[in-house]
């Protein structure tokens, strides 16, 4: 194929430039951003993704999956693409990768991402029993969106790479030529980037500078999430928190050691704990999501103790962090105020939706003078049936209708402070 002839050619001569330690020869042209064109690099990201499924069996996104990268990609249409014949650089669709047994992703040079199937079942996960085998996995339909938000965290990192155009970075400087940026480190991906061309005496480099990349794509990631209205940046945490009960169930040990040598990513503690800073840095320190899962909004602990529950549910860590996302979003866009919010049917929000669950969502316009107007955020489901008088409610029901009233309650707390 021409472009692997191609990209072989680019591959020697950069490297030797690497060795040679003379980076100044291969200035970007003018008519070039990067050093490589959008076909070079999307050559090159050929060789790389057929290396690293072959003899797997492989297939581009479907369905739910698809559904959630159009999503992506649709509400950041200014960083993100897919083929459209006039841009030059697009995104592929995401492959799924049937054969491995662990969770992971990877980016491919040009757009050309990766997901084992594996990680999307545990991304599908609830997060209720101890062992992750035993939690019980959720379509990604419209109705799951919740769902859907946990595994549009683990697409928009990989989309993050892309964005951030990390591979034309790194080849700019000569560092390294055909790294994936996988998720988590693997003997595969490590073997990948090896096999491309790195040299032992530029791993520390490329440690660095895989770092850097891997903390900007859960950085645009987050960015990515928040302009979805129903995906949240909290969701990033509990696609991270379901990595970390993988982990715990198989045995295995989180990043670190060899396995994290190459492809650098930070513990999952860490990465955790910087969208949690993001979270409370975009309100302006009002909501604070604490280690242990409980949320603080302006000083209140949601619903007294921290979590949401709802009578019936038991997901009430995985709606906490979607939630806390959501409201820090709803505040940077100045929309956290109880004339925004609105409770509607799940029938009425989404086609599927059951008119005995109400979606709660924060809205563009401030309802009472003008309408609603678009859906900005949504901030969850709630198990009971609007509209109808208390004393049909069971007592679950009237929980779930509690459990939101205390949410919308929360708008009103700096108001009151600032009264008091
Ligand atoms: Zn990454």
């Amino acid at each position: 194929m021409k472009t692997t002839e191609l990209s072989k050619k680019l591959l020697a001569s950069l490297f030797a430039l690497t060795l040679a330690g003379a980076p100044a020869i291969f200035a970007p042209t003018p008519v070039e951003a990067h050093l490589l064109s959008c076909n070079q690099e999307r050559g090159i990201g050929t060789r790389v993704y057929n290396k690293a499924v072959k003899g797997h069996t492989v297939h581009p996104a479907t369905g739910d999956v698809a559904a959630i990268q159009d999503r992506l990609v649709e509400c950041n249409s200014s960083r993100l693409n897919l083929k459209d014949n006039s841009h030059r650089r697009y995104l592929a669709r995401t492959v799924i990768d049937e054969s491995v047994n662990y969770p992971n992703a990877f980016m491919a040079p040009g757009g050309i991402s990766v997901v084992y199937a594996k990680q999307i079942e545990i991304d599908r996960k609830y997060d209720r029993a101890a062992r992750i085998q035993d939690d019980v996995e959720r379509p990604l339909d419209a109705v799951n969106y919740s769902a859907q938000s946990v595994c549009a965290s683990t697409l928009a990192h990989e989309y993050g790479h892309y964005a951030n155009e990390d591979f034309l970075r790194m080849a700019d400087r000569h560092v390294a030529m055909s790294i994936a940026l996988a998720c988590i480190p693997t003997p595969t991906s490590i073997a990948v980037a090896a096999s491309a061309g790195t040299a032992a005496g530029n791993i520390l480099v490329i440690r660095q500078e895989s770092f850097a990349a891997e903390a900007g794509a859960d950085a645009t990631a987050l960015d990515f999430l928040d302009n979805v209205p129903e995906y949240s940046m909290g969701s990033a945490i509990t696609s991270f928190r379901h990595l970390q009960k993988y982990l715990r169930s198989t045995n295995q040990k989180d990043s670190g050691g060899f396995r994290n040598f190459i492809q650098a990513h930070s513990h999952t503690d860490k990465r955790i704990e910087r969208i949690r800073t993001h979270i409370a840095d975009v309100s302006n320190g009002r909501v604070q999501l604490a280690e242990d899962g409980r949320l603080t909004v302006d000083g209140n602990l949601v619903c007294g103790t921290g979590r949401l529950m709802d009578a019936d549910r038991a997901d009430g860590r995985e709606r906490t962090d979607y939630l806390a996302g959501q409201i820090a979003s709803c505040m940077a866009r100045h929309i956290w105020k109880p004339e925004h919010l609105r409770a509607m049917k799940e029938s009425e929000y989404v086609r599927g939706g059951s008119s005995d669950h109400t979606v709660f969502v924060a809205c563009e316009n401030a309802g009472a003078s003008e309408g609603y107007g678009k859906i900005a955020k949504v901030l969850g489901t709630f198990d009971y049936p609007i509209g109808v008088a208390d004393r049909l409610l069971t007592t679950a029901q009237r929980k779930a209708k509690a459990e939101l009233q205390a949410v919308w309650e929360l708008t009103r707390t700096l108001h009151a402070r600032m009264n008091a």
